[in-house]
């Protein structure tokens, strides 16, 4: 299959999608940026600042005024191209949080856009208006604590928070694993017939995968707590055990995975923390 790089695809009446050409082990074929709304637009998740894929942006707007450019989180693959897509356009930046990065310690790493600056961030439930339409902010911290989806019509656009292709990575100490399961219930009580990921397929059962995620976050937590109370196990000793055969590009986010889960069960008190290891409490 020939991903469709740099191609505007029209979903849905008033829903458009975009690939940018950034593929790696955590963006699946790429990012892909939405265009919601006919005569003008809001641009979702922006993408990262490449030129290609900006102008592939430029020609899919087509001219069309741009009544915002919206970032589900500031992981890089998301919102640098927000900046330079305003100048362009004259919109507004409108959506999550940027980060306090130093405000607890170093709390993000080279993966988080730093100089993201929103002119408007919304609050959960705050909506803003596109070509007659509502597209309103859910908030679902846990990827990132900033992490908000958008709800247009019955179509949720989910950034990272759920994906289509891989599960969401958690990793600390900006990534919450106790705050990913309190936003994936969330989605559980909505309604939303289908859910648009920046990257993977379009989710057309959301109910039914989200309780699959869910599911698979409690298996996930099960094994973990057996692991170390066999025996006391570092985080690498862990990710050896509970992930078998795993890609080596993705030991160190499984790893962070791990500790997320560990730190929610020790919130718990079902865990203890001995120098580098862990054991059950
Ligand atoms: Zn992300």
């Amino acid at each position: 299959m020939d991903p469709p790089y740099a191609k505007l695809e029209q979903l849905d009446s008033g829903i458009g999608r975009l690939l940018a050409h950034n593929p790696s082990a955590f963006t699946y074929f790429g990012t892909q940026t939405y265009l919601l709304g006919r005569e003008e637009v809001a641009v979702v998740d922006p993408g990262p600042d490449l030129p290609e894929p900006l102008d592939a942006l430029g020609d899919a707007i087509a001219g069309r005024k741009v009544v915002a450019i919206m970032c589900t989180h500031t992981h890089r693959d998301h919102s640098p191209a927000a900046r330079p897509l305003s100048e362009r356009t004259g919109a507004p930046i409108v959506g999550c949080a940027p980060l306090a990065l130093e405000s607890v310690g170093p709390r993000a790493d080279a993966s988080f856009d730093g100089d993201y600056a929103p002119d408007r961030v919304l609050a959960d439930g705050e909506p803003i208006e596109v070509d007659g339409t509502s597209v309103t902010a859910v908030a679902t911290p846990g990827h990132t604590s900033n992490h908000l989806c958008f709800a247009y019509r019955d179509a949720l656009f989910t950034g990272d928070h759920v994906m289509g292709w891989s599960t969401t990575v958690v990793f600390p100490p900006d990534g919450d694993m106790a705050a990913y399961m309190a936003s994936l219930d969330k989605l559980r009580q909505r309604d939303d017939q289908i859910y648009y990921p920046a990257h993977g397929p379009a989710v057309t059962n959301p109910q039914q995968y989200v309780r699959h995620l869910a599911g698979h976050r409690m298996q996930r937590e099960k094994q973990i707590l057996s692991i170390v109370r066999d025996a006391p196990r570092t985080v690498p000793d862990i990710v050896a055990r509970a992930y078998p055969g795993l890609d080596p590009r993705l030991v160190v986010a499984a790893g962070g995975s791990v500790l997320a889960h560990l730190l929610d069960l020790e919130r718990r008190g079902l865990v203890e923390r001995l120098g580098d290891e862990w054991t059950a409490a």
